[in-house]
């Protein structure tokens, strides 16, 4: 009886591509169904909706500007909704995979909170589940983009990796054997607001001397403008490049000056990368990586922010000299690492779809919207056969 349950077992894993680790079930993106999925990223300014098949390859993309945060959680779906449609008349649309820069739960199924966004504890992966009739992942960006950068990217190939993106703030994810870290309530590789200088620069999180305070394109454009306002010598050259507009100063024009070789701009990034070296050595007594993948906007000054980063890591890093050194790589797939993520991870939750069933959920669609405009002219009869 029991050699019977125990071959019953294993016939039924072996045939399934349900992985159980620990107390969930999780699938293989080795065995994931190899279909294309769409992965949508939505952003502070942005959302990007692309179709990604199985190699990671774009089939298309589409872009739109995120709804403002003062609108409706429904307007945000109405939006994902409207991508996902338009996408699915050329493509056979197998999963959806969501990437927000927010706080996901650990299920996966709720946003709990997001910055530029009225989201607040949304129940979003069965809202949309319920609308698209497809199956929905939902998870933060930045662990979308680390997931990314490990398939198909700059971390190719290694099994314990950290990836920190360096935008406005600073994004972090981690990844081991093969799975994302989230931690248990879903909001681990915050990394942006471990606290670096006590007393420091305060930080819109509400605490002072945060992280990303000191290594991002904030803190790059914060130090920038004070030179500038400050007249500083060394701020000419930029003060010139804006004629005298401090506040038209911004984190690609610094990094081109940068290029160009203005000394002000080197050295900031000089300065950003040391920073961003120490946090990273911080990480490394921490989780102990084999690899660093650095992505986000700054990322795109290359050497001039990485070379700093690696000088300032091997100065700081405990044990030095007495340890294998985890590698610092910039991130390979650019602004699309996110919603490439995103699609990628969605196929761990693909069925096959076809399109009769984008054609039903249109049906669908287009009933509701009937629906809604007929109450909306039928409402204030009602009220008349009331009175
Ligand atoms: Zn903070």
């Amino acid at each position: 009886m029991s050699a019977n349950r125990e071959r019953v077992h294993r016939t039924g894993a072996a045939r399934a591509t349900v992985l159980t680790v620990g107390r969930r079930e999780r699938r293989s993106h080795l065995t994931a169904p190899r279909v294309p999925t769409v992965g949508i990223d939505i952003g502070g300014t942005k959302v990007m909706a692309g179709v990604v098949d199985a190699d990671g390859h774009i089939l298309e993309t589409l872009r739109t500007e995120t709804p403002h945060k003062s609108k409706s959680p429904k307007v945000v779906e109405d939006t994902i909704a409207d991508l996902v449609l338009d996408l699915s008349e050329r493509h056979d649309v197998h999963a959806v995979g969501i990437g927000a820069a927010g706080w996901v739960d650990a299920d996966r199924s709720r946003v709990l909170f997001a910055p530029h966004l009225a989201w607040r504890d949304e129940p979003l992966r069965d809202a949309l589940t319920e609308r698209l009739r497809v199956p929905v992942m939902v998870d933060n960006d930045a662990n979308a983009a680390a997931w990314a950068e490990w398939r198909f990217g700059a971390g190719r190939g290694e099994a314990d990796l950290v990836m920190i993106t360096l935008g406005t703030g600073i994004g972090g994810a981690i990844l081991e054997d093969g799975q994302v870290k989230r931690g248990r309530y879903g909001v681990a590789g915050e990394f942006g607001h471990m606290q670096v200088v006590p007393g420091g620069h305060r930080c819109p999180c509400g605490n002072r001397g945060c992280w990303e305070q000191y290594s991002s394109g904030n803190a790059l454009v914060r130090e920038a403008r004070e030179l500038a306002a400050a007249e500083s010598p060394v701020a000419y050259g930029i003060i010139e490049r804006v004629g005298g507009r401090i506040d038209e100063i911004t984190g690609p024009l610094i990094t081109e000056l940068a290029r160009e070789g203005d000394a002000m701009c080197v050295e900031l990034f000089q300065e950003i990368g040391q920073w961003l070296g120490v946090g990273i050595a911080n990480l490394a007594a921490a989780l102990d990586p084999s690899c660093f993948v650095i992505g986000g906007g700054v990322s795109a000054a290359d050497d001039l922010l990485i070379g700093p980063a690696r000088d300032a890591f091997r100065r700081t890093l405990t044990g030095r000299g007495y340890r294998p050194e985890a590698r610092i790589v910039t991130a390979e797939l650019g602004p699309e690492a996110g919603m490439v993520g995103a699609a990628d991870l969605a196929r761990l939750v693909a069925r096959r779809f076809r399109r009769a069933n984008r054609r039903r959920v249109e049906r669908r669609e287009r009933v509701s919207s009937l629906n809604a405009t007929l109450n909306a002219r039928l409402a204030p009869r009602s009220r008349e056969v009331r009175r």
